[in-house]
């Protein structure tokens, strides 16, 4: 793709750049069907068929009459060869897809607009079968009567989870949004004011409170809130007892929050169920592989929250859905409300997602075969020796306008996970030599130019290049695409 940009600036450059060579008119111009016939586009015509090859070619002779008419076009550009050229670049920019594959060297393993986890070989198996043939989505093989989609994962969740019962959603918002709606229509759920986050990309609990037609009864302050907080607010109009893992965001100093079990305790009393939205959730203790702490599923459910929602695409390190663990009773009462229907998730998360969860049964294996957790758990020292390995190259690409150095920094998990805690980890820093901000800027836009972006963090008059993201396998294509990048 690198190389058909170039030919395009080639051809520009025939076009316009050379003032001794013969011009050419409006007139001059070879009609459509003449170039269709000439053997210069036959290739094209095999590879993307007549009707996109003429409307191309239209756009191409349209631009030429234009510079005719401006004095400035030239004979050889009429030349079928380098018409045909042209037009095969511009079909080849117009074919790409516009959902680029990255590399993300931002730092943040789970970066939101970088599309969060990368799930993996195993999910991408699983994908290709159930995009490949029917699947037996909503059928069930014993039977051969109708199945339903959740029955296909339900059981590995509540392996994983010792929940009693489960049901996947679009995402986690989709999935607070549902248990809301179908536990506390038009009645009262008890929030914590210290938990009444706002997860960006416009998830507020208040909002989605209101969008699931629930009414929000706010108790405690910021900084602390406390059992008796809770009890004082129950009223006959009290439907959930609801707990919000403050994920982006850390309060410290003089806090207190009421953990999972006391809450449980105080809605046992009354009959109320407690749904716990657990942001990213984990389905294992992090700490294992020397990470920071990160709430487990199975613990919250253990301490007694009825629901328990999480996504799928944070540190779970899944496709993007969200998963609600709990109750048979309360999630039974979940698959009836009509807004499941809506929100539910298609054949290719399930199989992605199902993929990713049997992963889980081996947990001494998942830091390396789930890409999340052998991206978090590489280990500080190795990334410096990649760093210090990849610098003569990209110094060399660079050239002399840029001082480029391997420097330490600090990784993020990302997705609101743990917030608070960052990951040594170690990368290249580069900086522009006559210190121009231009420069630099010019810089980063060409490496998303790339045929592969490759995304990093400008702070301090730099760029950033994190390497924790980039694995050895993806190296090479790496290094190639910064051949002729400096100057
Ligand atoms: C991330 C997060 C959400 C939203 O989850 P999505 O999967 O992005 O929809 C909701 N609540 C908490 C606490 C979160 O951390």
């Amino acid at each position: 793709m690198v190389d058909e940009r170039k030919s395009t600036l080639v051809t520009e450059d025939a076009v316009t750049a050379r003032a001794e060579a013969p011009a050419a008119c409006a007139s001059d111009i070879p009609s459509v069907e003449r170039l269709l016939q000439s053997a210069s586009f036959v290739p094209l015509l095999a590879q993307y068929a007549h009707t996109q090859v003429t409307v191309a070619l239209r756009r191409e002779l349209e631009r030429l009459r234009g510079l005719a008419l401006a004095g400035r076009l030239v004979l050889e550009a009429l030349d079928a060869g380098t018409l045909a050229a042209a037009v095969g670049a511009d079909l080849a920019r117009r074919s790409s897809p516009t959902l680029r594959t990255v590399f993300n060297l931002t730092g943040t393993v789970l970066h939101t607009n970088l599309g969060r986890a990368v799930p993996g070989d195993a999910a991408v198996q699983s994908v290709i079968r159930a995009l490949r043939a029917p699947v037996s989505l909503e059928y069930d093989l014993e039977s051969g009567g109708r199945g339903d989609r959740d029955d296909l994962i339900e059981p590995l969740l509540c392996e994983l989870t010792v929940a009693e019962a489960a049901t996947v959603v679009n995402n986690n918002a989709a999935a607070v949004l549902l248990m809301i709606n179908t536990l506390a229509y038009r009645r009262e759920v008890i929030v914590s004011r210290g938990e009444l986050v706002e997860i960006g990309g416009a998830f507020r609990i208040p909002d989605v409170m209101r969008s699931a037609g629930a009414k929000l009864i706010e108790v405690g302050t910021t900084n602390r809130t406390h059992r008796a907080d809770y009890a004082d607010a129950l009223t006959a109009r009290s439907a959930l007892l609801m707990k919000v893992h403050t994920s982006n965001y850390a309060i410290s100093g003089f806090t207190a929050s009421v953990e999972v079990a006391a809450l449980a305790e105080i809605g046992r009393t009354r009959a109320l169920p407690l749904g716990v939205d657990l942001g990213s959730g984990s389905l294992i203790d992090l700490a294992r592989w020397g990470l920071p702490k990160e709430p487990v599923v199975r613990d919250i459910v253990a301490a007694g929250a009825d629901l328990v929602t999480f996504s799928a695409d944070k540190l779970l390190g899944g496709p993007q859905a969200g998963i609600i663990v709990g109750r048979t009773d309360l999630v039974r009462r979940l698959k009836k409300n009509p807004l499941k229907r809506a929100l539910r998730v298609g054949k290719l998360t399930l199989a992605a997602l199902e993929a990713v969860l049997a992963l889980y049964r081996a947990p001494e294996l998942l830091a390396d075969r789930l890409p999340t957790l052998r991206l978090l758990t590489r280990d500080a020292r190795a990334i410096a020796a990649q760093a210090e390995r990849l610098l003569p190259r990209v110094r060399a690409a660079l050239g002399e306008a840029y001082r480029v150095t391997a420097a330490s920094m600090m990784s993020q998990i990302g997705s609101g996970a743990l917030p608070v805690d960052q990951l040594p980890s170690f990368g290249l820093c580069i900086r522009a030599s006559r210190g121009s901000h231009r420069s630099l800027s010019r810089l980063e836009s060409r490496l998303r130019q790339l045929a592969r972006p490759v995304i990093g963090r400008s702070a301090d008059k730099a760029l950033w290049l994190d390497l924790r993201c980039l694995e050895s396998a993806d190296e090479p294509e790496f290094l190639a695409q910064w051949e002729g990048l400096g100057g």
